[in-house]
Formats: C-alpha cells, structure tokens, sequence
C-alpha cells in the first residue's frame, strides 16, 4: 500500500471528509482522492474494517445520489440537470461497530 494511501486511511478513521478536504490536508489533487478510494476499499476490507459513503446530493433541488457505486462526484443532478453537487463524503468504520 501507498505511504498517501495509509494516510487517507487514517485520516478517514477519525473524521468524515470529503476528497477536496483528503486533497487539501494530504496535499494531492481532488481526482486523485477519488482515483484512491476503491482501492482503499479493498485494503481496508482486508482489514475487518468498512468503508462508509455519505452520498452525494444537489445542493439546487436536494435530490440524492443514492448508488453506492457512485464514490465520483456526479456531475449533474439527473432531477434538476443543474450542476451543484455536493461531494459524497467517506468515513472508515470498523466493520463490528
Ligand atoms: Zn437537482
């Protein structure tokens, strides 16, 4: 595993962030957040421990993207086709609690 990728693990464990504030507190870009989360899903299923995905929403109209597939941020709602989106945020859970 990565030296960011431990990183994003460990900061996922003690706070809920979006991947603009991954990138900011771990000094990489946003799409490079996003472009590690499925792996740090497997990594930390390996772990006994879960990833938790607070969906993305539009902030116009409140409609809620409710795929847990979706871990990228959409970009448009598909009710209002406006783009104000409020990024899913992510959260590392032990798989027990
Ligand atoms: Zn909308």
């Amino acid at each position: 595993m990565t030296t960011v990728r431990k990183q994003i693990i460990e900061l996922l464990e003690q706070e809920e962030c979006d991947a603009r504030m991954i990138s900011q507190r771990l000094g990489i870009r946003e799409k490079e957040a996003y472009d590690h989360i499925p792996h740090i899903i497997r990594s930390i299923s390996a772990m006994g421990k879960k990833l938790t995905l607070t969906a993305a929403q539009c902030m116009s109209c409140g409609y809620i993207f409710r795929s847990r597939e979706k871990v990228f941020k959409p970009g448009r709602c598909p009710a209002c086709k406006k783009e104000r989106i409020e990024p899913p945020r992510f959260k590392i859970t032990s798989r027990t609690s």
